[in-house]
């Protein structure tokens, strides 16, 4: 057998491997992903007018997802941030950030430590492998340096140092998560990393904090941050129909590990175990209307919702930074630095330049000023690249983020293209 036949996939062959494409090359044109398609699979016939109708975006006369928001009673922007306010525009739009007082280009208007860390799958070789730190994403120079610790009941987390190890027991590597600590929680934590399951690892982290104790996590995650329910979210993508089914799996067994873990019932073997662990925190057990509300089936979909709308490639969910508002022409920056930075005090200046290569910066995220900021003005991030065609982004952010922008410059390049 020498010559290749090439066959026509059907749509629900085709239509989910064109999107895993373009989220890998999100920047390429249609050509060029072709050319990748055919790489992949040469016995594939596909013709560019296929992949691209395949690869069409939701029309826009399709009206946005509106998430659920409101303010974070839990938290004191201005404490953070002395130049910056919280502002509920309302509608479709829910809240943001503006700027109290004038804001000068290179300014650092905060710097900020995610409430609950997650690690990119990239990450998972180096911390498993003790050569970063669970809580910050400090690259270590050399294994096991000096001062640095390890979790004392398990090997899955290893820190800088103590200041770390401390911090990291509300957020990186909770003690419900720990599974020296709680053993419900091992088959959870195995899947998650191999599945990459960030949004669940987030949703299991927050679900934990509130489990043991934590009185703010309850207002912060409902009345305060944006919300969709995932399974909403997912329908809307063209693939839904050819997966829908697996995804629903998938989330029933992720639904189970998590209440195997942090809600095991009496007959568990950890049953017991877990009890005495968070007793430690509570004073009395949660109501059956609580365990309802962390654990239901559609309130975990909620959250993964949640996970997936506000969650930072670079170090999981961030409370000032959940706040910005997506512009394509943004003011803002939000940069992982590396630990030596100092914020500058001459003032304009340019942003700091991309790290040097083979330097990590650290999950902290330091806000910087793009341009000057006039009181009022809204404060904004880019969301996706902002290097990329009207129509690509806009498609993008209906996609992931469930809107469609309409930001001066789509506006603008909406007119000079009619
Ligand atoms: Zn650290
Ligand atoms: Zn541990
Ligand atoms: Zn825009």
């Amino acid at each position: 057998m020498t010559m290749t036949t090439t066959i026509s996939p059907s749509d629900n062959v085709l239509v989910p491997f064109a999107k895993q494409l373009r989220q890998e090359h999100p920047s390429v044109g249609i050509a060029k992903l072709l050319q990748q398609l055919k790489q992949a699979h040469p016995d594939w016939a596909v013709s560019e007018k296929r992949l691209k109708k395949v690869l069409q975006p939701p029309s826009s006369t399709e009206p946005g997802l509106v998430a659920d928001t409101g303010i974070d009673p839990t938290l004191n922007a201005s404490e953070i941030a002395p130049k910056v306010k919280v502002r509920l525009f309302g509608g479709e739009k829910g809240k943001g950030l503006v700027a109290k007082d004038k804001i000068l280009q290179g300014e650092v208007l905060w710097q900020e430590e995610p409430w609950v860390v997650t690690a990119d799958s990239s990450l998972q070789a180096p911390l498993l492998q003790q050569q970063m730190c669970s809580q910050c994403f400090t690259a270590f120079p050399l294994r096991n340096p000096p001062l640095s610790v390890s979790c004392p009941h398990c090997d899955m987390a290893h820190f800088c140092n103590r200041l770390c190890l401390s911090k990291a027991q509300s957020s990186a590597h909770h003690p419900l998560l720990c599974p020296g600590q709680n053993k419900g929680a091992l088959e959870l934590l195995k899947y998650i990393h191999r599945n990459a399951a960030r949004h669940l690892d987030a949703t299991a982290k927050i679900v934990a904090k509130w489990r043991a104790g934590d009185a703010n996590v309850y207002q912060r995650v409902w009345e305060g941050m944006a919300r969709v329910n995932l399974e909403k979210k997912e329908m809307e993508r063209k693939e839904w129909e050819f997966v829908g089914e697996q995804r629903r799996k998938e989330w029933g067994t992720a639904h189970q590990l998590l209440i195997n873990a942090l809600n095991p019932p009496t007959t568990s073997p950890n049953y017991k175990s877990f009890q005495k662990l968070v007793t430690k925190g509570r004073k009395s057990p949660p109501s059956e209307e609580e365990l309802d509300r962390w654990f239901s089936f559609n309130n975990f979909l909620e959250l993964l919702g949640l996970a997936s709308i506000n969650q930072e490639d670079s170090g999981g969910l961030y409370a000032l930074h959940a706040h910005i508002n997506h512009s394509c022409e943004p003011n803002l920056m939000a940069r992982n630095l590396p630990k030596t930075f100092v914020p500058p005090v001459d003032l304009p200046c340019s942003p700091p330049p991309p790290n040097a290569p083979g330097v990590r910066g650290t999950n902290k995220l330091t806000m910087v000023a793009r341009r000057t900021i006039h009181p009022g003005e809204e404060l904004t991030l880019p969301y996706v690249n902002f290097n990329l065609d009207r129509e690509d982004r806009r498609r993008m952010l209906r996609e992931l983020y469930g809107f469609w922008c309409d930001c001066p410059k789509c506006q603008r390049e909406a007119k000079s293209s009619s």
